[in-house]
């Protein structure tokens, strides 16, 4: 085939290989994917052999364009959590509507990234005179360095008080007994569903285990400035406010 019959080709093909990979980022279906790219393929083999070039260059400019655009909405993404695959099949997810939440979605099985809040189970211990409490001092980011309540991730499938406590032998090496629910919080910017349990007074001595720097009872009239979260503040400084009230019935 002559040189000036080929550049179109390779030129055509060049874009349609771009517009597949584009298709992908875009979350388009693979069968959806492999008909605009045979449709082009052909068109542009066809247009190259009969000369018409200007077809053969069209179709590859609307290959870059097409690029350029899934480009832009990745850029327009940003800042959410975005997966591009199902981890049960491998195809190309995309936005589809659930009562007008869009969510991505596998249009080959039945899997949907629904995005739920993580659940966060995190423990109050007091001392047994119920003037201290149990901070740890963060060894891992975020926050490494500043004080927090122990608490953390919960397991699959697990209650979020088994949470707190299991965190609670883990992070401060204390066997705790879970009294009651304290207070349910959204964590600020982030993704997060944060359950507060108070435990019930100990006289076990807290020593730092995984992620802890150092950990240890504080009173409450003197706690550390830098408590890293602002919903740990809040539940502590509730729950001082009720122990001051309880202590002046
Ligand atoms: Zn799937």
């Amino acid at each position: 085939m002559p040189m000036i019959f080929l550049l179109p080709c390779l030129l055509v093909a060049a874009a349609s290989a771009l517009g597949f990979y584009a298709g992908s980022r875009l979350g388009l279906p693979s069968r959806a994917r492999l008909t605009v790219v045979a449709f082009a393929l052909l068109t542009g083999i066809a247009s190259a052999l009969s000369q018409q070039f200007e077809l053969a260059l069209t179709i590859a400019l609307s290959g870059v364009l097409f690029y350029g655009a899934s480009l832009v909405k990745s850029k327009f993404r940003t800042g959410r959590l975005q997966y591009r695959f199902c981890p049960n099949c491998s195809s190309s997810l995309h936005e589809r509507d659930f009562e007008g939440h869009m969510k991505l979605a596998c249009p080959s099985c039945s899997f949907v990234y629904w995005n739920n809040p993580i659940v966060v189970g995190v423990a109050l211990i007091p001392s047994m005179d119920g003037k201290s409490i149990v901070l740890v001092e963060r060894g891992v980011e975020p926050k490494a360095g500043m004080y927090c309540l122990p608490g953390g991730f919960g397991e699959p499938f697990e209650h979020p008080k088994v949470t707190a406590k299991r965190e609670a032998g883990e992070e401060v090496k204390l066997d705790i007994e879970i009294d009651r629910l304290l207070a349910i919080h959204t964590a600020p910017g982030g993704n997060q569903v944060l359950v507060f349990y108070l435990a019930k007074p100990t006289a076990q001595l807290p020593s730092p285990g995984s992620d802890a720097k150092s950990c240890a009872f504080f009173p409450l009239d003197q706690l550390p400035d830098n408590i890293a979260f602002t919903t740990h503040i809040e539940v502590i400084s509730a729950w001082k406010q009720e122990c001051i009230a309880g202590q002046n019935k």
